[in-house]
């Protein structure tokens, strides 16, 4: 089964300062359950790397994702969705934490509260964070919820 998963926990240096946040229990774990990983970059394919960090902020209704000074949540927004749309046979999207594109729960300056980040917030399949994965019960959900995900598709 194909799961996407944040292209810097595979060991791809494609993180804001160029650097990855290889993980090698996670590909380890995923090999062994019969996942096929495919590594994606939103911020990558839609800035290059390096880059400025992007941060999000709330400027009255909206969440804005704050690149240079200029809020590129729309963009970001779409390029989520295109990534989505050209895996159609992925089952499940592992993130990382505290990314503003890949995380669960992010934090949002003036908001009080954390919102998904636009690779969970637009996923059609289900998601998780790496760090939820080092558990070995989390591990066993997130299966089950991959294998309902394949039954669903068939
Ligand atoms: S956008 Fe996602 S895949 Fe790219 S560096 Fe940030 S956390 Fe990693």
């Amino acid at each position: 089964m194909k799961v996407l998963i944040s292209s810097c926990l595979l060991g791809n240096k494609v993180r804001w300062n160029k650097q990855d946040k290889l993980d090698c229990d996670l590909l380890e774990w995923a090999n062994k359950s019969g996942i096929e990983l495919v590594p994606v970059c939103p911020e990558n394919e839609l800035l290059g790397t390096p880059r400025d960090k992007i941060r999000l902020i709330q400027i009255g209704d909206n969440t804005c994702a704050q690149y240079k000074g200029v809020d590129i949540m729309n963009k970001l927004d779409d390029k989520c969705t295109t990534i989505f749309q050209r895996n159609p046979d992925i089952v499940g999207f592992i993130g990382i934490h505290g990314s503003p594109s890949c995380g669960i729960s992010v934090g949002v300056k003036n908001l009080g509260r954390v919102v998904k980040g636009s690779m969970h917030k637009l996923s059609p399949v289900p998601t998780v964070e790496s760090n939820a994965l080092s558990n070995r019960n989390n591990r066993e959900v997130f299966l089950t919820r991959l294998r309902k995900t394949i039954s669903i598709k068939k």
